[in-house]
């Protein structure tokens, strides 16, 4: 995803100076919300500038033409759309295989119960939230679904969405009526239909109100058509004012691979579409190309009676509060009341937020091109080849350790951690350990094997065990477990031997 650097850079570089002018242009030119997720990968790319939306518009043409001829229905659908499943990619980065049978046979407890909440927009429609039930411990996978409705790429066209959901039988029905619907003037579509059946609605009336014994013939026809397309509008109103806030983008872990692209799609999953957005969320979810399903975690222990929250930032993660907020009103008519949008730590987290998009700019071109060590062929005695750039190594590992710590200050608990560990802990930190001396070089082991260790519990608790990449972190961290077991224990022959020669 070399885009989304790119994207980023420009974003939040000239935040301050562009976002207000920027906004406003957004706004007058009014494109579809699903046109601006067209891109949207994951975490890393802002969405102000003008140019990047009109390219945008054009590849969502491209897509949409590409993807008109197929309509799918619940059940059948993922599997025509994704066919191909999910490759590993050439980069040094940790990339999750989604080869995993055992996902359909996990147990989804019922952790949880929906309840209507106030609507701070002040909308006439309740908004529903998902609260816990019980303690839920971190890790814990919550929900597990297939889509009731899903397209090859990004889709609101009506021709294509209504003919699927017209399939879907009532229950399937009303569970996506049950969903909040956006308001019509996030999105030029839905402003177009309402704008039509208000046109059209005056008539309808009148007609409707003309007394039997003068109505003639002609009237009472126009009447009959008026009610049919007034119907049929109003349907498709109330479909497509539900697909659009909130289909979910289908690209699997980590979301902003270039090779997302292959598998793109959206869908709309109506249980994990009751969970509300918080920009510090407590759940993660992940659509597993293999089974074809969404997978919500639980990433932090949550008490009973706590709200689970799911984030709808994607792009927009490393946005200011202000710019966060403009977004999120503007694409899913949304006020965040989150501790990174209110309160005493809006500060803390703008400075965050910003200070890991700037490290991340930085180290994205650079972890590309890491070596791994090759933990399997690697000597037991924790040593490497020579390496005569240790500098650019140490420079590399400061820049990672940023990161890390800044996207945790931002309350980041989710898979982009591991996507930094990952080569922290296979390329950056082995190197820099090299040039120390035996005891030392132990110890920066050690912390290796911590840092493996915890992207393994980012992983299973993120994405669950069940995943092929967790088995495959797993392994890695028994690899060098053994070799600092191994080496501590030559380190202790040696010092037993040395005092009994009295060195
Ligand atoms: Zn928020």
């Amino acid at each position: 995803m070399s885009d989304v650097s790119i994207g980023s850079g420009r974003a939040v570089e000239n935040e301050a100076a562009d976002h207000s002018e920027s906004s406003t242009k957004l706004a007058e030119k009014k494109k579809s919300r699903a046109d601006r997720r067209r891109v949207v990968k994951g975490k890393g790319k802002e969405v102000m500038q003008q140019q990047d939306e009109e390219d945008e518009a054009d590849d969502v043409q491209d897509s949409a033409s590409v993807a008109s001829s197929s309509t799918l229905s619940a059940g059948t659908v993922a599997t025509q759309i994704l066919d191909e499943p999910y490759q590993p990619g050439k980069s040094s980065q940790p990339r999750v295989s989604t080869t995993s049978p055992v996902m359909d046979t996990v147990p989804v407890l019922p952790h949880y119960e929906h309840r209507q909440v106030p609507d701070p927009v002040g909308n006439a429609f309740p908004r529903h939230g998902i609260f816990a039930t019980q303690d839920i411990a971190a890790g814990t996978r919550i929900i597990y679904e297939a889509p009731l409705l899903a397209f090859p790429s990004l889709r609101s066209d009506p021709t294509v969405l209504m003919p699927a959901f017209r399939a879907l039988n009532d229950h399937e029905q009303d569970m996506i009526y049950k969903l909040h619907p956006i308001q019509y003037t996030v999105t030029q579509n839905l402003t177009d239909m309402a704008a039509m059946i208000r046109q059209h609605l005056p008539r309808f009336c009148e007609l409707s109100n003309t007394p039997a014994a003068t109505i003639t013939q002609a009237a009472k026809e126009e009447f009959d058509q008026l009610a049919l397309e007034l119907s049929e509008a109003c349907e498709t109103y109330r479909v497509t004012a539900r697909w659009e806030a909130h289909h979910q983008v289908l690209s699997p872990f980590p979301s902003d691979d270039p090779l997302a692209a292959e598998i793109d799609g959206s869908a709309l999953f109506p249980g994990t579409a009751l969970l509300r957005h918080s920009c510090v969320p407590n759940t993660h979810k992940y659509f597993n190309n293999a089974t074809r399903k969404l997978s919500v975690h639980v990433i932090q222990d949550v008490a009973a009676g706590q709200e689970l929250t799911s984030s709808h930032l994607e792009d927009n993660f490393f946005n200011d509060a202000a710019t966060r907020k403009f977004y999120l009103q503007q694409d899913f008519s949304i006020i965040c009341e989150c501790t990174a949008c209110t309160g005493s730590f809006v500060g803390m987290h703008d400075t965050a937020r910003l200070h890991a998009y700037r490290c991340r700019k930085q180290a994205l071109p650079i972890v590309d091109t890491l070596p791994n060590v090759g933990f399997s062929a690697y000597g037991a005695d924790l040593r490497l080849d020579e390496d005569s750039q240790l500098d650019r190594w140490k420079v590399n590992e400061a820049l990672l350790v940023q990161l890390l710590g800044a996207l945790r200050t931002t309350g980041c608990l989710d898979p982009e951690l591991v996507r930094w560990l990952y080569p922290l802990f296979t390329s950056v930190l082995p190197r820099t350990a090299q040039g120390l001396a035996d005891a030392e070089r132990i110890c920066a082991w050690k912390e290796i094997l911590l840092h493996a260790q915890r992207s393994v519990e980012i992983v299973v608790r993120c994405l669950g065990r069940d995943l092929e990449v967790a088995g495959s972190l797993a392994g890695l961290v028994k690899v060098i477990g053994d070799k600092v077991e191994r080496a501590e224990e030559r380190m202790r022959v040696l010092r037993e031997s040395r005092e009994r020669l009295g060195l």
